[in-house]
């Protein structure tokens, strides 16, 4: 069947769609900045969003910066004031997965960042990593001979600069002694991390991978395109979705999440997505591509509720 194009949210259109919202959620990096830098008129955007009585929270899939953190960045960046409980990165979600899913006093075994562990902590979750611990060998095969803690009852798996085959093969031996009760979780699949200048470097979903592959089982998955990242938001605040816009750059976690959730879904040009790939999922015959294609687009954020066209 075929799809109707999304429409541009600005002018008359961007004013009556706003009106009927109280709600926004915003994905972060390509869509409130690029790395350090903030995209040009998207704090002021945010300034004008909130002056007019909107509740702005941020769902990322990066899960190398605490809660904390985040509304640091958002200040530094001249974005309205937020305060930690608004923000849901799947360091975060991650942590109140595991918080509900696991036994009290059990621990994780965590391949991520100081910020992931941080999260744990925060909810009372043990958890270790590696550790610089001697290896007990030199060769792979010894390293089965290393010690494992009888309280880990998960495995995590975050973006991680300091992966390693020795992590790998720990989290293989939690994963064989626990079986179906020690969980797999990955805070989100992003295969790739785009940089300025076109470079890119992996995303967490490699290191997922490889540990999926290793212990032939799929992990379960807390961050976009998965609605635990939404229904988070929704246990902490009354969200209407039918009053709520989610806002991304990418089509297949961003605009998924939002539509498979039923809000109101908003792509901006300002990240990793043209407007030619959208036309390709809306022309296509399948329908599991038209979940891809969002309600409308910006060319930025700072389009949002501007008088002057740009
Ligand atoms: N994961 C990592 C480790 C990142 O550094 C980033 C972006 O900087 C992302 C995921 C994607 O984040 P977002 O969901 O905010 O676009
Ligand atoms: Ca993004």
């Amino acid at each position: 069947d075929a799809m109707s194009a999304p429409a541009r949210l600005v002018g008359e259109v961007g004013r009556a769609v706003l009106a009927d919202v109280d709600t926004l959620l915003f994905d972060c990096d390509g869509v409130l900045w690029r790395g350090e830098a903030a995209v040009s008129g998207a704090a002021a955007a945010l300034g004008r969003l909130a002056a007019a009585g909107k509740r702005l929270y941020y769902v990322t899939n990066n899960s190398g910066r605490t809660r904390a953190a985040y509304t640091e960045k958002l200040r530094r960046l001249g974005f309205p004031p937020a305060e930690p409980r608004h923000i849901f990165s799947s360091a975060f979600c991650a942590a109140r997965y595991l918080r509900e899913a696991l036994p009290p006093g059990a621990a994780a075994y965590v391949l991520g960042s100081p910020a992931l562990a941080a999260e744990l902590e925060a909810v009372g979750i043990p958890h270790l990593g590696p550790g610089p611990a001697a290896l007990p060998g030199p060769a792979p095969a010894d390293w089965v001979q290393a010690p494992l803690d009888p309280a880990v009852r998960a495995v995590l798996v975050g973006f991680d600069e300091h992966f390693s085959y020795a992590k790998l093969c720990q989290a293989l031996r939690y994963l064989m002694r626990g079986g179906p009760d020690c969980l797999l979780v990955g805070t989100n699949r992003d295969h790739r991390l785009p940089l300025e200048g076109g470079a890119a470097i992996p995303g967490t979903g490699c290191l997922v991978k490889a540990v999926e592959t290793a212990a032939e089982r799929e992990a379960f998955i807390v961050g976009k395109p998965n609605r635990f990242m939404f229904d988070c938001v929704a246990s902490e605040f009354d969200v209407d979705p039918g009053r709520t816009i989610m806002v991304g750059d990418r089509l297949d976690t961003d605009i998924l999440m939002g539509n498979d959730c039923h809000l109101t879904t908003l792509l901006t040009l300002t990240g990793v997505t043209t407007l030619d790939e959208v036309r390709g999922h809306q022309d296509s015959d399948c329908p599991a591509r038209h979940r891809l294609v969002p309600d409308y687009y910006v060319d930025s954020i700072a389009d949002l509720l501007q008088d002057r066209r740009a």
